[in-house]
């Protein structure tokens, strides 16, 4: 047979470290032996991004704005030991946030599921996914410390009209914090989410305190409403999937009895603590992808965990490594499988749901790296060094 190919590329960042190790294994051993692989290929490594002075980190966001999809490895966020180690001209921003600017989307996390990796939340069968707005609230705050007095608000409009209300009227020493946020990002953010709910057939739940914050959060809660009735309720109502708003604790509540398979829209607050709870509770993070979708429909795949620097030494010292790459290869597919459907390419779509099943199925028989052979409840797990892991992956793949 042939191999699958491919009518449109996708756009390849490569990266650092292990993870830089394990993306040439991937392609090699996964990917090309059945895909005419079409690809924009740009190399994010350290050092790349420091000869173009990181004009590649832009060049690539922009070239997944022409191709929709990409797929990109774990990179090095540079800090000043970093600058030291690479030598580098300058402390470049992180990648990813730089890919964010760019196509202004949300970040979906979501958990890989396998039997024997159990959630420690016994009602969880399926995976929960949470997407984090990105912008504002008290990642944008102003604050200050105050002392006896009366704090107000001044707000000027653009025509030099003013508006003044009181705060608080301290009696006492206090601290005061101050958040904004912009309907537009608020809007954007909601559009991903709805385009991600449609896009995995997922139902999507959003929770806020607006009982509470009677106008601040009550505007989060009108804009999802609002677009919901007028642009996306046919639409979920054709895909037999459900938009639910709850408030933040009830959300809470339900998802601890819920068996999962939803999307869980936070605000950025509640989104960077309830990620990392779910992400703890469903067992590792190296089991965690991770795609940014921005709300003009475009899909840029990733593994949640970093470039893991501690076995990448010990891989340069020639020593085994036992590094979980199926993360990395769920990225791979999500980026394979969304351009098989933006293509109508079945044979694409068939392929990156065989290579992910070849995953589960490969941990499932027992033959795991080490990260989920101390955790699994598998009676007699095979604890696997990274290629041989790969390479038993490549096996099952063959075998499907
Ligand atoms: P990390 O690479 O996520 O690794 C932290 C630890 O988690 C590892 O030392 C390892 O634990 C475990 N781990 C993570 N992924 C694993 C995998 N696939 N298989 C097995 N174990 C895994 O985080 P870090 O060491 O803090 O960061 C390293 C670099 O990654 C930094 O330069 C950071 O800037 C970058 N980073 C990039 C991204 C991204 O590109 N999206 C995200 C986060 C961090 P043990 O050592 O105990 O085995
Ligand atoms: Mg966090």
């Amino acid at each position: 047979m042939g191999k699958i190919s491919m009518q449109n590329p996708i756009v390849e960042m490569d990266g650092d470290e292990m993870t830089r190790v394990i993306w040439k294994m991937i392609k090699e051993n996964l990917i090309e032996p059945y895909v005419e692989l079409n690809t924009k290929y740009f190399d994010l490594g350290l050092e790349h991004r420091d000869e173009t002075g990181d004009a590649v980190t832009t060049e690539a966001a922009e070239a997944i704005k022409e191709c929709h999809v990409g797929v990109k490895c774990a990179t090095i966020t540079p800090n000043a030991a970093r600058q030291e180690e690479y030598n580098l001209k300058e402390l470049y921003k992180s990648p990813n946030g730089t890919i964010r600017a760019v196509l202004d989307g949300t970040v979906f996390r979501a958990p890989i599921i396998v039997k024997g990796i159990d959630p420690y939340v016994r009602t969880w069968k399926k995976p929960i996914t949470i997407a984090r707005h990105a912008y504002g609230d008290v990642y944008r705050a102003f604050e200050m410390p105050v002392g006896l007095g009366k704090v107000d608000v001044l707000y000027t409009d653009p025509f030099g009209v003013e508006k003044r209300e009181e705060v608080q009227s301290f009696d006492k020493p206090g601290v005061l914090q101050v958040q904004h946020n912009l309907k537009p990002s608020i809007e954007s953010f909601a559009k991903s989410c709805f385009n991600y709910a449609l896009s995995t057939k997922q139902d999507l739940w959003f929770s806020t305190k607006d009982t509470i914050s009677k106008i601040y959060d009550h505007t989060f809660k009108d804009i999802f409403n609002d677009l919901y009735e007028k642009r996306y309720k046919p639409l979920f109502e054709k895909e037999g999937i459900t938009y639910f708003y709850t408030l933040i604790d009830d959300a809470v509540a339900r998802v601890m009895r819920s068996e999962g398979g939803f999307i869980w829209a936070c605000k950025n607050y509640d989104g960077d603590v309830m990620s990392d709870m779910v992400a703890s509770a469903f067992g590792s993070l190296s089991m965690m992808t991770s795609v940014l979708v921005s709300p003009d429909g475009n899909f840029e795949y990733e593994a949640a965990h970093g470039t893991v620097q501690r076995h990448y030494y010990k891989h340069l010292k020639g020593e085994e490594t036992s590094t979980n790459p199926v993360a990395t290869i769920f990225a791979w597919s999500g980026a394979l499988r969304k351009r098989g459907e933006l293509d109508e390419n079945k044979e694409l779509i068939d392929f990156a749901q065989k290579l992910e099943k070849a995953c589960v199925n490969t941990i499932e028989s027992g033959k795991m790296t080490g990260d989920l052979a101390c955790i699994t409840s598998a009676p007699d797990p095979q604890k696997l060094n990274t290629e041989d892991f790969i390479k038993e992956i490549g096996n099952t793949l063959a075998a499907l």
